[in-house]
C-alpha cells in the first residue's frame, strides 16, 4: 500500500499511496526549532505526536470540524486524505507566550480577554513572515472566503481543545493549524497537533509540557511529551 516518499520534512515523512487521494505521513523524532537552525532528537516524539495528533482530529471531527485524519496505521504512521495545503500557519493564542511577548515586549503568561488569530506564511526560505489578510489575499495564498472560513474553523479547534485540555490540568496557551483543499476544493484541518505545535501548561504548576523545552535548553525534553501523551491516554 505505501508507495514513494513524496516529501520528507523536518518532523515527518510523506509517502504516495495505491490511491491517488490518501497518503501516509511517518512521524520522525527529529526535532529542530528557530527555522531549522536548532536541530536535535526527541526520543519517542513521533509516536507521541501521530498518536496525540489522532486522537484530536477525531475529537475535532465529532466536534463538526472537517480534517484529513483516515486511519492510524502504527505507532509512527497514519493515512490521511492528500491535500493541497494552504500556505499559512495559522497561530491561535490564549495567553502571551514566545513570538507574540518578543514583539510586543509583554511578558510571557497574561491571559488574553478573547483569543486572536494570526497568519504566517509558510515558507522556511523566507522564515515564515508574518503577514494579514490583505496580504495573504495579494499572494494569492488562498481566497476571502477560504481565509474566513479558515479563521473561524482555527477558533472553533480553540475553543475544542481548550476545554478539552482544562480537563487534564492543561492549559492551552497557544497553538499552530495548519490546513488543506480537498480535489474539490473542500477544506480540512490538516498536520498535526502535538506538544511540537501547541504550548501546554500544567494548570497547577505552570509546567512547561511541550517543545519549549527544546527551545529552550530546559532539559525534561522526553519526560514532558510523555506526561502530556499520559494525560491525554489516560482519557
Ligand atoms: P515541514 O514541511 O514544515 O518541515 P513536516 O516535517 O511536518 O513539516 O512535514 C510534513 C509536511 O506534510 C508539511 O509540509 C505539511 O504541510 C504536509 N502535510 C500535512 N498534512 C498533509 C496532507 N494531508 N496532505 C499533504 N501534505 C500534508
Ligand atoms: N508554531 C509551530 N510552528 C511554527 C511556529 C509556531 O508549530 O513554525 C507553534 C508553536 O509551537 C506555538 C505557537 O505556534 O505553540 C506560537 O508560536 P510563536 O509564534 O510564539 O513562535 P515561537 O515562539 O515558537 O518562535
Amino acid at each position: 500500500m505505501k508507495q514513494e516518499q513524496l516529501y520528507e520534512g523536518k518532523a515527518k515523512k510523506v509517502f504516495a499511496t495505491d490511491d491517488p487521494t490518501l497518503c501516509i505521513v511517518s512521524y520522525k523524532d527529529d526535532a529542530t526549532a528557530f527555522n531549522g537552525l536548532k536541530k536535535g532528537t526527541i526520543a519517542g516524539k513521533g509516536v507521541v505526536n501521530n498518536r496525540m495528533t489522532n486522537m484530536m482530529m477525531q475529537l475535532l471531527e465529532k466536534k463538526g470540524i472537517p480534517t484529513h485524519f483516515v486511519k492510524e496505521l502504527s505507532d509512527r504512521e497514519t493515512l490521511v486524505k492528500k491535500v493541497s495545503i494552504v500556505p499559512l500557519e495559522v497561530i491561535v493564542r490564549n495567553v502571551s507566550a514566545g513570538s507574540f511577548s518578543k514583539r510586543y515586549g509583554v511578558e510571557e503568561g497574561i491571559p488574553f480577554d478573547e483569543p486572536t488569530v494570526e497568519f504566517s506564511y509558510k515558507n522556511d526560505e523566507l522564515g515564515d513572515p508574518l503577514l494579514n489578510t490583505y496580504h495573504a489575499l495579494a499572494l494569492h495564498l488562498a481566497t476571502k472566503e477560504e481565509i474566513s472560513l479558515i479563521e473561524d474553523y482555527a477558533f472553533r479547534v480553540n475553543d475544542v481543545l481548550k476545554e478539552y485540555f482544562l480537563t487534564l490540568g492543561v492549559k492551552l496557551i497557544d497553538f499552530k493549524l495548519e490546513f488543506g483543499k480537498l480535489p474539490d476544493g473542500t477544506i480540512v484541518l490538516a498536520d498535526e497537533i502535538s506538544p511540537d505545535t501547541c504550548r501546554f501548561w500544567d494548570a497547577k504548576t505552570g509546567e512547561k509540557l511541550d517543545k519549549d523545552r527544546f527551545r529552550r535548553d530546559m532539559g525534561g525534553v522526553e519526560d514532558a511529551y510523555r506526561e502530556i501523551f499520559k494525560r491525554v491516554s489516560a482519557n
